[in-house]
């Protein structure tokens, strides 16, 4: 069972598979001593363990990771980057005029919106990719392995696929809306996660500044507009 933690897998009589904690107990039996194994099904209890440490790790309403477990992730995938020298992208989205868009169509509206945008920009993205609600009507992407001109034309699909999109509301109504992207990168050795995701944040406040519906990429740590 390793620690305390673990549980051996059994098979109860009627077949299926259950999850056992085991407690060892020693006993004198009159020649020496013997070993019982007392075993109890503490299935649910696993399940329920498991339940709340996937809960831990994403957003309640998207389903996407959160920042903290995104932040441990973009950790170790800085650490690999930097000790194989290889790049490291980051997306920072924001929502253009979301509060508007609450206010015209209403907060539960808002949350329709922000569950189904996850999942266009989710969708963009490859299976290696790592993408947080970062806050609010914000998210960031970690593209691992990816250069600059790679991770500007994943930001601009992100950006068109959302622009195309026609969000269906309750009431048969819709939405249009456009999302900004600031684009940094980075390759390792010597790679801040911090400071990477602050490039990308600067370069989006840029693309705020610039109209908004648009990708802008940090160069050298200065924002450029780039589509
Ligand atoms: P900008 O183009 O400059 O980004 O404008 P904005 O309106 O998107 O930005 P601002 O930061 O002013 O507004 C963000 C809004 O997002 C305000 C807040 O009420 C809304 N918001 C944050 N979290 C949620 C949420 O979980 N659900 C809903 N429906 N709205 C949220
Ligand atoms: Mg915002
Ligand atoms: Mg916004």
């Amino acid at each position: 069972m390793g620690d305390r933690k673990s549980y051996v897998v059994g098979r109860h009589a009627d077949g299926h598979e259950i999850k056992l904690g085991a407690s060892i107990v020693r006993v004198h039996n009159g020649n020496g001593y013997v070993y019982a194994a007392i075993l109890r099904d503490i299935s649910w209890r696993i399940e329920l363990l498991d339940d709340l440490s996937e809960q831990a790790r994403l957003d309640p309403l998207t389903g996407q990771l959160n920042r903290r477990s995104f932040l441990e992730i973009a950790e170790n995938e800085c650490e690999r980057a930097n000790r194989h020298g290889t790049n490291l992208a980051c997306l920072f989205f924001d929502i253009d005029r979301f509060k508007a868009l609450n206010d015209c169509f209403g907060h539960s509206s808002g949350d329709i919106i922000l569950q189904k945008f996850a999942e266009l920009a989710r969708c963009d993205l490859r299976t290696i990719d790592s993408f947080c609600r970062w806050g609010g009507e914000e998210f960031v992407a970690l593209l691992p392995q990816t250069d600059l001109e790679s991770a500007i034309l994943v930001a601009e699909r992100v950006r068109r696929t959302v622009e195309d999109h026609t969000f269906a509301l309750p009431d048969t109504r819709t939405a249009k809306l456009t999302v900004s992207i600031g684009v940094s990168d980075a390759t390792g050795p010597g790679i801040d996660i911090s400071e990477q995701i602050r490039q990308a944040d600067d370069a989006l406040y840029k693309a705020k500044q610039q109209g908004r519906n648009r990708v802008i990429a940090s160069i050298g740590g200065q924002p450029e507009q780039i589509a």
